[in-house]
């Protein structure tokens, strides 16, 4: 039994030491309980430090460890897509660099797919403990809204911390797409998920790469992914507001007739006019976004691109 654990790094030099002696110590624990093998497959998301360098390294002292490494930074969703594209594993694992995705955890999702129960054991924190409050308020938004909107449930709090079988992977590869959404797309594959609670943990060492805008671009995309019903909204506003002008042109004949015209009421209609205005604009944007993906999927530009791997490494000793 081969377990394939992919891991994005982007920027995690300072991480990577860490990481690997933990997930060695879990192995051996594993390897005599249960027999079974690790294939350590790190994915460089083109980081500027010195990742490259030391994955090189991992690869050269250790036989099990492999790597891919890519022309420039593509994002983790692409790192991930890439490393489920080359794991070899019988069951693959998807965790991060930084030690926020305990190693310790793997043992219960062995068992639990070993069960045969389940396709998937993914981890769920269990709260937002150590994230400012905005940013958990928001995240709870967005999660209420999607899960709203789409038929895709998106669940909350559930993280790319995850253990699957060769067959769900199967699956998950078979959806191309370009602007890539993985908390939409494992549950879009369905099959029988564990969620398994745990507490949120610090990162180890270096920095997270998501600022504020990145979270809310990435969000953007997930409700574009996985619903079409913004799309809707234009329609239901036009309606709207057919019915509303209908109202008022029905009021303003009748004051005509019994009152006269007596001219006035220009600042009504500027800020009327404003108003439809930010309407339009509002839903021409929501057109757009789709508009935008709908673009950039049909150029069918490759996910990442690589520029080395641990099987053809082009430069053993290069010096940065
Ligand atoms: N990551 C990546 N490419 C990126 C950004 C992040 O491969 O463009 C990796 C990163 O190295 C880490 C994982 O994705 O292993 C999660 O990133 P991070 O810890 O910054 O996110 P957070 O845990 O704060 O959500
Ligand atoms: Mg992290």
């Amino acid at each position: 039994m081969l377990i394939s654990v992919v891991v994005p790094c982007y920027n995690e030099e300072a991480a990577l030491p860490y990481f690997l002696r933990e997930i060695k110590t879990v192995e051996a624990q594993m390897r005599t309980d249960f027999g079974c093998c690790f294939e350590l497959l790190f994915v460089n998301d083109g980081s500027q430090d010195g990742t490259l360098k030391l994955l090189r390294q991992f690869a050269r002292e250790e036989e099990r460890v492999r790597y891919l490494s890519f022309s420039r930074n593509f994002g983790k969703e692409a790192a991930m897509f890439a490393g489920l594209q080359h794991a070899k594993g019988d069951y693959v694992v998807l965790m991060d660099a930084d030690l926020q995705h305990p190693p310790a955890m793997l043992r219960e999702m062995y068992q639990g797919l070993q069960s045969g129960e389940f396709d998937c054991v993914a981890a769920r924190r269990k709260n937002r403990r150590g994230e400012p409050r905005l940013r958990s308020f928001l995240a709870r938004q967005f999660y209420k809204l999607i899960n709203r909107i789409s038929d895709t449930e998106i669940v909350e709090g559930a993280c790319d911390f995850r253990m699957m079988t060769r067959q769900m992977v199967d699956a998950i590869l078979k959806m191309g797409e370009y602007n890539r959404f993985s908390k939409g797309i494992f549950s879009w594959v369905g099959f029988r998920t564990k969620w398994l609670p745990y507490e949120n943990v610090e990162r180890i060492a270096g920095e997270t790469k998501w600022s504020f805008w990145s979270l809310l671009i990435y969000s953007i995309q997930g409700i574009v992914g996985f619903s079409t019903a913004p799309l809707a909204l234009a329609s239901v506003l036009g309606v709207v507001l057919c019915g509303i002008s209908f109202l008022m042109v029905l009021y303003i004949i009748i004051k005509t007739l019994l009152f006269g015209d007596p001219v006035g009421g220009w600042p009504s209609l500027a800020c009327m006019v404003m108003f439809m205005g930010g309407i339009q604009l509002f839903c021409m944007g929501i057109l757009g976004q789709y508009l935008a993906k709908t673009y950039l999927e049909t150029k069918h530009r490759p996910i990442y691109i690589l520029a080395e791997t641990d099987e053809e490494s082009t430069c053993e000793e290069k010096t940065d």
